[in-house]
C-alpha cells in the first residue's frame, strides 16, 4: 500500500521568524508515523524551518526551484542549494505558477528532470479551470500536463514522484472538488501513468488532492482509492493542518 503524503504549501506566507513560530505550534499537532509530513515554505524560510523541524517527523519542501545548477539568473534558487539546505520535496508547476509567472509545461519538465538528478522529489502540480472543466475537456488538459511534465523520465523516477492535482477552481475559494470528482480524476492520473509506463509505476506513484482542503473535508478525500494525500493551502498555516494530517 502507498504511504500517504500530506504535504502543506504555505505559498507567499510566513516571514522567517513567524514561519519558525508556525512550525513550533504546529510540531506536537502532525507528530504521526503514518503519513509523509511535508511543509513546503517561502525559500527565505527554508533555512530557519529545516532548524526548527529537527528531531521531528517533519521534511521540508520549496515551492518552487530553477532548472540551473548556478550562473546568471538573478533571483532564482537552484537544486543544490536547495539539497544543501536540507529539503527534500519540491512543487514543481503549481498554477499559481503557470498563471501568473508563465511556466510552461516544458519548463516544468526541465524542472521535473533537474530535481531527480539532485535527488530531490517533485511534487507536480496539474489540473483545469473553470471553463475548462465546463467544456468537458478537463482530461485531455491534465494527459498533456502529466505527459509532458513526465516526458524522459524513467519508470523509477516516477514511482517516487508525486503528482498534485488541483483543479484551480478549487484552490483558495472554498470550494473543495467533491469527493466523486477528485476521485475521478485522480484515478485517470494514474490511468494515464500506466499507459506512459507501466502497471507498477502507475500502483506506486503517489497522487494527491488539492483545493480548498480542510479538517472537514480530508477524512472523505483521503479515504478514496487513488488520492494518496494532499496538498493543503490555507488551512496548512493553522492548527486545522494536525487534524487534516492525523485524518483518520
Ligand atoms: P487552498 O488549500 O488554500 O485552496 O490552496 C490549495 C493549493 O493551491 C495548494 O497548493
Amino acid at each position: 500500500a502507498r504511504k500517504k503524503i500530506i504535504a502543506g504549501n504555505w505559498k507567499m506566507n510566513m516571514t522567517p521568524s513567524e514561519a519558525v513560530a508556525l512550525v513550533e505550534t504546529l510540531k506536537p499537532l502532525v507528530a504521526t508515523e503514518d503519513a509523509d509530513v511535508v511543509f513546503c515554505v517561502p525559500a527565505i524560510d527554508i533555512v530557519p524551518v529545516v532548524e526548527a523541524v529537527k528531531g521531528s517527523n517533519i521534511q521540508v519542501g520549496a515551492e518552487n526551484m530553477y532548472f540551473e545548477e548556478k550562473g546568471a539568473y538573478t533571483g532564482e534558487i537552484s537544486p543544490n542549494m536547495l539539497v544543501d539546505a536540507g529539503v527534500k520535496y519540491v512543487i514543481l508547476g503549481h498554477s499559481e505558477r503557470r498563471g501568473y509567472f508563465g511556466e510552461t509545461d516544458a519548463d516544468i519538465n526541465k524542472k521535473m528532470k533537474k530535481a531527480f538528478e539532485h535527488g530531490l522529489t517533485p511534487i507536480m502540480c496539474c489540473g483545469e479551470s473553470l471553463e475548462q472543466r465546463e467544456q468537458g475537456v478537463t482530461m485531455d488538459f491534465i494527459r498533456q500536463q502529466v505527459k509532458i511534465g513526465f516526458q524522459g523520465l524513467t519508470a523509477d523516477q516516477a514511482k517516487e514522484a508525486v503528482i498534485a492535482y488541483e483543479p484551480i477552481w478549487a484552490i483558495g475559494t472554498g470550494k473543495t472538488a467533491t469527493t466523486e470528482q477528485a476521485q475521478e480524476v485522480c484515478g485517470e492520473i494514474r490511468k494515464c501513468i500506466a499507459e506512459i509506463y507501466d502497471e507498477a509505476t502507475a500502483e506506486a506513484i503517489r497522487i494527491q488532492y488539492g483545493g480548498s482542503v480542510n479538517a472537514a473535508t480530508a477524512p472523505e478525500l483521503f479515504a478514496q482509492p487513488d488520492i494518496d494525500g494532499g496538498l493543503v493551502g490555507g488551512a496548512a498555516l493553522k492548527p486545522d493542518f494536525g487534524k487534516i494530517v492525523n485524518y483518520k
